[in-house]
């Protein structure tokens, strides 16, 4: 079986597997230097298979394409690859057992720089962190780049000219930049 094939097919996590539609296990393009992590699927994403396709996706998508890289040249994966219920942040347990797979795509992949969106994906790097104290900065971790910055759902609730906004569209220019 494929590594795609693979996730599709886990049940490490009863609950999520229980009460998800599709396992989504994240976009990659053949070629992609930049990956883009978030925490985990939405209700759309949850019933359309594919990673940030509501709202925050469309952002992200626009805010790329400002950047000069189109959303279709960019790896979009997740720390958990199943909906948590009401989507509540995912457990430490459930972070825990989709580990290995993000590790994997991750092998395979060998993207010049990860962007993390959010603080639940900054911690999967990093370890216990705030954003505050780790965003905007290349960070080496065994041997990837990592640079976090505020997940777009943060940037939305702050309106268009919030903080968070100003931020992710900088630290998204950053990260294009640096894959040039
Ligand atoms: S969240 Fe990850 S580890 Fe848990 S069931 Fe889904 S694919 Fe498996």
């Amino acid at each position: 079986m494929t590594l795609d094939a693979d996730i599709r097919a886990c049940t490490a996590c009863a609950l999520l597997a229980a009460f998800r539609t599709t396992v989504v296990v994240g976009t990659a393009p053949p070629g992609a230097r930049l990956v883009v992590v978030g925490e985990a699927p939405g209700a759309l994403e949850d019933e359309t298979g594919f990673p940030f396709v509501g709202r925050s996706g469309q952002l992200l998508d626009r805010l790329l394409a400002e950047a000069g890289l189109p959303r279709d040249r960019v790896a979009v994966l997740n720390t958990v690859k199943c909906r948590p219920p009401g989507n509540r942040v995912p457990t430490a347990h459930e972070t825990a057992n989709c580990r290995p797979w993000l590790s994997q795509q991750l092998a395979v992949l060998d993207p010049h720089l990860i962007v993390t969106l959010g603080l639940s994906a900054a911690a999967w790097f990093l370890g216990r962190t705030t954003l505050h104290a780790v965003r905007g900065r290349v960070h080496e971790v065994d041997g990837r780049r990592v640079l976090p910055t505020f997940h777009p759902a943060a940037a939305l609730r702050g309106g268009p000219e919030g903080e968070p906004m100003r931020l992710l569209r900088e630290d998204l220019a950053t990260a294009v930049r640096l894959v040039a």
